[in-house]
């Protein structure tokens, strides 16, 4: 059976725009001024961790327990973040067609399998490492074998890797012995190795697995 491994955020779900919109939703049911929306859309526009809720309550002084406000964060975030029908039904087209399919993602534990459960994603999906589980992060090769372990296999020769981020999926991958596909969307860092193939849009990645390895 082969492996396909996942990245999430920007590959299967769009991160960005439910960014954005939970941030506005947690300002404004929790009633705090545009000083605290604007420290949350800096500071955790890449990634966000329960300590920077408690270093948010630290500096604005807010009475709400950083737990709390963590977990209204994931909240938001889950409710907020989408994955396309046409995602859904090409990761459905490739478990059909008998392949693993994993996600390894970094991101704290809690929030990625929320987003994970609130798109649908969970369903089709064997296995996910999340890089909060072990404290490992991509490009690390031991977050792509736990991500394979965790779809009951190992990785072995021919099975894939699919991210949006060159060093992070596309060179962790290949050192952890996976083929890679890049779903552009940003510029290719001219120093690092290439991608074995480039897409632009996850859905093209999965085409591109069925048809070059057609079920037996
Ligand atoms: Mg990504």
């Amino acid at each position: 059976m082969r492996l396909a491994l996942f990245d999430l955020d920007g590959t299967l779900v769009d991160r960005r725009s439910a960014f954005a919109n939970a941030i506005t939703d947690l300002t404004r049911t929790h009633g705090y001024g545009p000083d605290v929306e604007h420290w949350m859309l800096i500071h955790l526009a890449d990634r966000a961790s329960p300590d920077d809720f408690a270093q948010l309550r630290e500096i604005f002084n807010l009475d709400e327990s950083a737990a709390n406000l963590w977990r209204a964060y994931v909240n938001r975030m889950a409710a907020a973040v989408t994955c396309r029908p046409s995602v859904l039904d090409s990761l459905a087209r490739l478990k059909a067609a008998s392949w693993s399919i994993g996600v390894a993602t970094n991101g704290a534990s809690d929030i990625q399998r929320a987003k994970i459960r609130a798109t649908g994603l969970a369903d089709l999906i064997d296995g996910i490492a999340a890089s909060g589980d072990i404290d490992v992060r991509k490009p690390d090769p031991r977050l792509f074998e736990l991500a394979a372990a965790r779809c009951g296999t190992q990785i072995s020769r021919g099975d894939w890797m699919i991210g949006d981020n060159p060093e992070n999926d596309i060179v962790g991958g290949h050192k952890a012995g996976l083929l890679t596909v890049w779903v552009r969307g940003r510029p290719w860092p001219e120093s690092l190795s290439v991608p074995h193939h480039s897409v632009d849009d996850v859905t093209d990645a999965i085409d591109y697995l069925l048809t070059t390895h057609p079920p037996e």
